[in-house]
């Protein structure tokens, strides 16, 4: 079983950031205001997450680590309309398979804390934590030494893990968000409105030099802002695109995106933009792949065509 757990984990937990990211959608589900994320060593020697979120209460936290345990869906037609970020029940699993972790949690109006180290197998302990979870994740892949071979660089796994702590946070300006590496503090990030915490992220150069952009039709809705290519300072490229909340690497989204800039943006740069897409969650399937950036649409002609006018028709508007 612990072998099944280790193959499986190899979908959902590639690397640092993957873990990294399940950990922090964990914490949005649970209705966090404030995480906080420290990491040593690119995330491979240590992920913690702390949170202010709902909790978890000691008789559900070893339920928490079984694999396809999930409180987010009850029956199968929650499938299709899940709004919440995890749904699979096996995220916390596969990391306990890969990695040595722990949770401390509180559950909203408990007494006090439990913690559970999940490769005791030992029962909770009293914890001490005002509210909220504290998941810690140490030594990935201590177990599993052909995994650890390909661990890039510490720079390079911590790129990721901040590159998966700016998405959310991009989602979510609602929630701060704060990162530590190796005792040195990355960023702090206050709650915002959505052009302050994009400014936060990518730079106010990239904000100076974007189009804000906002458009529907029938299914589909986008907002966010796309770099000006005659505005272009020295803004750092990146795109960054959102579907229902979720972000996604899709061709043909970028496809639509390097059509729309063909003959405006020269050389061979990916535009930078921030876009939020939404579209009707029965028209996109986002079961793709457990780690979730690919998503099939019912309809990638519409998409496209939707993504490709959205942007032509922005930077063709005069300046105002
Ligand atoms: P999923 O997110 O798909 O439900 P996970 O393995 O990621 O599965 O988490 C299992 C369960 O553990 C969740 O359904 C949730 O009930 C609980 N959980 C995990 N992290 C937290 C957290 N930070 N705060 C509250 N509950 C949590
Ligand atoms: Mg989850």
């Amino acid at each position: 079983d612990l072998l099944i757990s280790q193959i499986a984990a190899g979908e959902v937990v590639e690397r640092p950031a993957s873990v990294l990211k399940e950990l922090l959608e964990n914490s949005l589900d649970a209705g966090s205001k404030a995480i906080q994320v420290h990491l040593e060593e690119g995330g491979v020697k240590l992920i913690r997450i702390t949170d202010d979120g709902c909790g978890i209460a000691k008789d559900q936290l070893a339920l928490a680590l079984t694999r396809h345990a999930t409180s987010k869906i009850v029956s199968l037609d929650d499938l299709e309309r899940v709004s919440s970020l995890g749904f699979r029940g096996e995220a916390l699993a596969s990391v306990a398979s890969v990695a040595r972790l722990s949770i401390s949690s509180r559950e909203r109006g408990a007494s006090h804390a439990w913690k559970l180290k999940a490769e005791t197998g030992a029962e909770p302990e009293p914890a001490a934590l005002m509210a909220g979870t504290i998941v810690e994740m140490r030594d990935l892949y201590y177990n599993t030494p052909a995994r650890r071979k390909f661990l890039k660089a510490e720079g390079t796994e911590f790129a990721h893990c901040a590159d998966a702590v700016k998405r959310l946070a991009l989602t979510r300006p609602d929630v701060a968000f704060s990162l530590t590496h190796n005792g040195r503090n990355l960023f702090q990030l206050a709650p915002a409105d959505s052009p302050r915490r994009i400014a936060d992220i990518l730079g106010d150069d990239f904000l100076g030099a974007a189009r804000r952009l906002e458009a529907a039709a029938g299914p589909l809705a986008i907002a966010g802002f796309a770099i000006d290519p005659t505005r272009a300072t020295d803004a750092k490229d990146g795109q960054y695109v959102f579907v229902n909340g979720r972000f996604v690497r899709d061709k043909v989204i970028a496809h639509a995106l390097r059509e729309a800039y063909r003959d405006v943006l020269h050389g061979s740069r990916q535009p930078a933009v921030c876009l939020f897409i939404n579209i009707d969650p029965a028209l996109v399937d986002v079961n793709v792949h457990p780690a979730k950036t690919e998503v099939r649409f019912r309809d990638s002609r519409a998409m496209h065509q939707f993504v490709f006018h959205a942007i032509q028709r922005t930077l063709a508007a005069p300046v105002q």
